[in-house]
């Protein structure tokens, strides 16, 4: 009854994770009335397993987590969903015989993780201590988070080229989300540039709205899938700009043109164009665990063979953020099961010692 009159003035959201805190009798809430940062009420809480990241890999390792009877924390990042919500139309995860658009799948998953009673809390964190046990976390919102076993999968960000260089364009022409921004170029001319997956479902989703799409691509064959390479091939709005690349983009303040280079002979031309999409892979977010954690020269994180597990005890990595050669929905949604079933084995074994 005193913690509830305590955090009865604390924001809506983290008031609703309380309540849930206290409806648990292993996971502990505790609000410090006097602890004061900036001029902000700090909250802790401390959990047995907090998952990072609210994409395939994090809800599926939070739905497994809920149904192991663990009473997970997962906490979202500002980006709800995460890339998925980016794309159209899934045609490739299982159930769903006649696609369905990520931000839709996302949205499943976030509530099925509700309806098994997984506390999820709208929070980034940006500060991690993985070698004092509990882990701590602290969170852009100021709130400080332990936990005894931790699962990441926070994902990857797109990459963007010459971003120093091409920065005021972005919201002027420059994009990384067809999705997101393919709309305002009704019977306008974009380009998009790469030859992966990604960049052939952005192509052939600004066909939608553009009178010409034209892909520009460094080599002289694609690695999409070959049914998407079909798809663009018999699309009479794309064209193609093969072993080419972007040298600079021109424009007083929206794009309105780009100059390409030829990799084979250095020749240059200039492209009028209304729009540049970017689909050229993806960065993993961890940053804030490369102290601490094994990662690839990419910044992926390396985990064990066939296993989530990191070179710390109970830290464990799922989905894009770690280096695997499959980066697909379904994939990280297998490794989220994965990393929540040896959280399970990690804490009912540490738990025994
Ligand atoms: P990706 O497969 O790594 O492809 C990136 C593309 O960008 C490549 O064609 C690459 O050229 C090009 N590129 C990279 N750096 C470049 C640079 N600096 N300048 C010009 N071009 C550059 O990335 P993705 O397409 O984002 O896909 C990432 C992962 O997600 C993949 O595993 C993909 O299969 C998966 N994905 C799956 C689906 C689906 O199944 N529906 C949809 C989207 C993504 P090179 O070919 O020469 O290396």
């Amino acid at each position: 009854m005193k913690i509830c009159n305590v955090i009865a003035d604390l924001h809506k959201d983290i008031l609703f994770c309380a309540k849930n805190f206290i409806k648990k009798s292993d996971l502990f809430f505790e609000y410090f009335a006097d602890i004061y940062k900036k001029g902000k009420k700090m909250a802790q809480y401390v959990a047995k397993i907090i998952i990072l990241g609210s994409g395939p890999a994090g809800y599926t390792a939070a739905i497994y987590a809920a149904r192991a009877g663990l009473n997970p924390c997962l906490i979202s990042g500002f980006d709800v969903g995460g890339q998925l919500t980016m794309s159209a139309n899934i045609e490739n995860f299982p159930g769903f015989p006649l696609g369905i658009s990520g931000a839709e799948l996302m949205e499943k998953m976030r509530q099925q993780a509700i309806n098994m009673g997984v506390t999820i809390i709208n929070d980034k964190i940006n500060e991690v201590d993985l070698l004092s046990s509990p882990f701590i976390l602290s969170s852009e919102n100021g709130n400080c988070f332990k936990t005894q076993s931790l699962i990441i999968s926070t994902g990857a960000s797109a990459k963007w080229l010459n971003y120093e260089a091409h920065k005021k364009y972005i919201g002027h022409g420059l994009s990384t989300c067809a999705t997101c921004d393919g709309f305002f170029y009704k019977n306008k001319v974009v380009a998009v540039v790469g030859g992966g997956n990604s960049a052939a479902e952005e192509a052939l989703y600004l066909t939608n709205f553009a009178a010409k799409v034209v892909l520009i691509h460094r080599r002289g064959e694609l690695r999409a899938d070959k049914v998407l390479q079909q798809r663009l091939f018999e699309n009479p709005k794309v064209e193609f700009q093969w072993n080419n690349v972007i040298d600079e983009i021109l424009g007083e303040k929206n794009v309105s043109a780009v100059v390409l280079k030829n990799v084979l002979t250095d020749e240059k031309k200039k492209l009028d164009v209304d729009g540049v999409f970017l689909a050229i892979g993806y960065k993993p977010n961890t940053d804030i665990f490369k102290k601490y954690l094994t990662c690839d020269v990419d910044g992926f994180i390396i985990t064990k063979p066939n296993s989530t597990q990191t070179n710390i005890e109970g830290v464990f990595a799922a989905g894009d953020v770690k280096n695997s050669a499959y980066q697909q929905a379904v994939v990280a949604a297998g490794s989220g099961a994965m990393a929540a079933m040896e959280a399970q084995r990690y804490l009912s074994n540490t738990t025994q010692k």
